[in-house]
């Protein structure tokens, strides 16, 4: 209904590419981290990195339905930290690059990243700063054809492997929301520092940092469109993180309640296969149905992009739904597993790990929830 003939067809090269590239490898990664520039280089020679983008910077120039068959086939990723790392490549760190970067910028930065040459990292959150993005302390201050940064960010994803940032930081005292510029930081510049690799609870594949910068001096050009306008395009570019987070929720969610079903047809308890329990049935079934109302919020979403109306209000409902929804049913599959479902050969442990971040990164739920109320005038 959505989808035609060739995007079909583009659905099963990312499906082969997941399945012969990434998941065989997946146990290996979560427990070392995954290598990105090998992935991304890969990925990059397929075009994957950068569907939506011009062709001039090596980019596909698809529209949004083909963006969302490459999330949604990348979401069968066996572990959601390296459909985050992609993610992360594609959909948080270059849609404001694109969108508002300089020719210069595009040439050098995009293109490395659409290419796979580069892996980037999105630089918003301090620790005195997460929810209140307006909070951040990190300044950047003009010196001749030069600013110079000083600061940290956290929980910065990629942020260990990363060649580039696109970096959020403050250019004036006004209050409000125009005092902001949004960089491209290449982390070989003195004094950047990586101050810690964080360890997580789950998304065990990705790696998350903790980023320091010692009057690091970028060059004047590395700005991302106008100075104080830097909070506005990560706004913007926040719509397509949360995007990708209710692919990425749908897609899992439907592949968590199969791998259950699957096992309670086979496991038996009090005599009779599990499946046949109606408690159980039904809690399966109430899931696929908020797990359905997900997807076609998600294909609403496409279409309100594909006409260029602001989709706001729908990406926040959306992400607010899957942040909730991954959970529940993360949680749920892995009480139907029992004690199996414990143990971290069981995949759904995996799931169950990855899932409680959903609700806490790119905008927690209660920030998605004040989105809303915003946009509902209340
Ligand atoms: C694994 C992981 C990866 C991440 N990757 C990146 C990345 O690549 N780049 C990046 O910049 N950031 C990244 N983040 C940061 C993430 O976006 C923040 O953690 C998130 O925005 C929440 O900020 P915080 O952790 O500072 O929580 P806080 O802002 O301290 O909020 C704590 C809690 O308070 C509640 N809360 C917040 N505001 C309100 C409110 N108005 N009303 C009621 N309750 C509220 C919420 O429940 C929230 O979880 C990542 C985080 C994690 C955990």
């Amino acid at each position: 209904m959505y989808f035609n003939e060739t995007h079909e067809t583009f659905r099963q090269s990312v499906r082969r590419f997941v399945d012969k590239e990434i998941n065989p490898h997946i146990d290996e990664w979560e427990e070392k981290t995954v290598p990105l520039h090998d992935l991304f280089r890969k990925m990059g020679g397929l075009g994957f990195l950068g569907i939506r983008y011009d062709p001039k910077y090596g980019g596909q120039g698809l529209d949004y339905w083909f963006e969302t068959v490459m999330l949604e086939e990348t979401a069968h990723i066996r572990g959601m930290g390296v459909y985050t790392a992609i993610a992360v490549q594609t959909n948080m760190a270059t849609p404001a690059i694109a969108a508002f970067g300089s020719e210069y910028l595009k040439e050098t930065y995009l293109k490395g990243a659409i290419a796979g040459d580069m892996v980037c990292a999105i630089a918003v959150t301090e620790p005195d700063a997460g929810s209140d993005v307006s909070a951040i302390r990190t300044r950047a201050v003009r010196d001749g054809d030069s600013y110079v940064i000083n600061g940290s960010k956290t929980y910065i994803t990629n942020g260990t492997q990363a060649d580039f940032l696109t970096l959020l930081a403050r250019t004036g005292d006004r209050t409000g929301h125009h005092s902001f510029g949004l960089f491209v930081v290449p982390t070989n510049l003195p004094g950047f520092s990586v101050s810690r690799k964080l360890d997580k609870v789950g998304l065990r594949s990705s790696d998350t940092a903790e980023l320091f910068f010692d009057n690091v001096r970028v060059p004047a050009e590395n700005l991302i469109g106008n100075e104080g306008e830097g909070f506005i395009y990560q706004m913007r570019q926040f719509q397509h993180e949360r995007f990708a987070v209710l692919t990425g929720t749908y897609v899992s969610v439907k592949d968590m309640i199969d791998m259950t079903v699957e096992y309670l047809r086979q496991r038996v308890v009090f005599s009779k296969p599990l499946i046949t329990r109606q408690v159980l049935r039904h809690r399966l079934a109430g899931w696929l149905a908020r797990n359905e109302s997900l997807k076609q919020l998600t294909y609403h979403i496409v279409r309100m992009k594909m006409q260029g109306l602001d989709v706001t209000r729908e990406i926040s409902m959306g992400k607010l739904l899957a942040g909730q929804l991954f959970s529940d049913v993360a949680g749920g599959c892995l009480q139907m597993f029992g004690g199996m479902g414990f143990m971290n050969e069981t995949l759904i442990s995996r799931y169950f790990r990855d899932a409680r971040v959903m609700s806490i990164g790119a905008g927690a739920d209660e920030v998605m929830c004040e989105v809303i109320a915003r946009t509902e005038g209340f």
